[in-house]
């Protein structure tokens, strides 16, 4: 059900992760939340006062759906902890280690892997992923989503996303020793998942965000699960949850390190399979890729679903000018009704492919372009301070 969005055309939100803050050098390191915040004096109050400032910066920058940056993951290597979160954490994993085949990032047409070439950035990547084996019965162990939700959203009015690596994601990485196959193995994971989004739900989260299908990246390829069963799995983690809160679905081509990690991709062939998933919201890059497949995207997702487009990329240091930002929102409007039509980044922008100040003047254009076409539309703009000529030195 729409709560977050819920009559906010046009609404801005980020993907979710955010540079940590220079100062903010403690990790969880495999620890559960709640042990770490109940023992750790300094990690407590360098996580907490990192999430205060990482919303606080959404807010000067006029951010509509804040998110807490993702300060649970560690300062690890090619954005490790959006799948080790799960792999330190869920019940029936064991023994993360560098394995063969950890990640199954296929350059297309036949060419030898990326990941399985020395000299290629995404070979560093892949030798970082540690995966476990998945040698017992799948749970969702002590993820604590909704104490790492509460401890965000009692900093803010402003509804916090809360995003999550999917079932599927996380199980394309392990190593099944338990599951006859990995048909079961991806649905037991899932049902893991459901039960861990349902309590975040009850707690009051307004938006859950779950990163992503895996469908987008085994079409057209020879993977032992087929498109049919991504999306039962992914109907299966986000069972009964639109009853409760509003749900997104989020979809890139990439995050780790900043690369892109297929070349020419496209949306269109797993269009229909993304529309038959059980979410309110459904994301899609465009700011990478120019917008190019808006007419396709909107063609394919039913009315009743809304589609949330990335307007800056998370991929270069150039800060799109608003002007360009407002450029990419009116053409999704040549498809897209604006009450249908959220604005966000393509992917989150992560640990270390910027700094915090790239990412706050993305968010902050972010914003100052969504007003420019607010106020062309007669809707409300939003607020924002860091543009305020009042706050300036000069
Ligand atoms: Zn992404």
């Amino acid at each position: 059900m729409y709560k977050a969005t819920a009559g906010k055309p046009l609404a801005a939100t980020i993907t979710g992760s955010l540079p940590r803050p220079s100062w903010f050098v403690e990790n969880l390191s495999g620890r559960p939340f709640l042990s770490a915040m109940a023992g750790d004096v300094r990690f407590r109050e360098q996580y907490a006062d990192a999430v205060a400032a990482l919303i606080a910066d959404q807010q000067r920058a006029g951010i509509d759906i804040v998110s807490d940056g993702e300060m649970r993951f560690d300062l690890d290597v090619g954005g490790r902890s959006w799948f080790g979160y799960q792999f330190d954490r869920m019940d029936g994993m064991e023994r993360a280690e560098v394995r063969r085949g950890g990640a199954e990032w296929a350059a297309r047409g036949g060419a030898r892997r990326r990941t399985d070439t020395p000299g290629d950035i995404l070979h560093e990547v892949a030798e970082t992923r540690m995966p476990p084996l998945l040698t017992g019965r799948a749970g969702c162990g002590c993820l604590q989503y909704d104490a790492v939700w509460k401890t965000a959203q009692r900093l803010t009015d402003r509804p916090v996303k809360m995003g999550s690596c999917s079932a599927q994601m996380v199980d394309k990485l392990v190593v099944n020793k338990f599951y006859k196959d990995r048909r079961e193995s991806v649905m037991a994971l899932s049902d893991a998942m459901n039960e861990e989004h349902l309590r975040l739900a009850d707690a009051g989260c307004a938006v859950i965000q779950v990163e992503e299908p895996c469908l987008h990246f085994v079409a057209g390829t020879d993977w032992e699960v087929s498109l049919d069963t991504y999306v039962e799995a992914f109907n299966r983690e986000v069972r009964g949850l639109r009853a409760k809160t509003e749900v997104w679905c989020h979809t890139c081509w990439g995050n780790p390190l900043a690369q892109r990690v297929e070349a020419g991709y496209a949306y269109k062939p797993i269009l229909p399979y993304l529309d038959r998933l059980d979410v309110d919201v459904l994301t899609f890059e465009a700011a990478d890729s120019g917008g190019r497949e808006l007419p396709e995207i909107a063609a394919a997702v039913s009315q009743d679903k809304k589609i949330c487009i990335g307007v800056v990329s998370h991929r270069t240091l150039q800060v799109e000018q608003p002007s360009e930002v407002a450029a990419l929102i009116r053409k999704a409007l040549k498809h897209v009704r604006p009450e249908r039509l959220l604005l966000s980044t393509d992917c989150g922008f992560g640990r270390q492919g910027m700094a915090r100040i790239h990412a706050f003047y993305k968010m902050t254009s972010l914003v100052l372009g969504a007003n420019i076409v607010r106020r062309e539309l007669g809707l409300p703009e939003a607020p924002v301070r860091a543009a305020e000529d009042r706050f300036s030195f000069l």
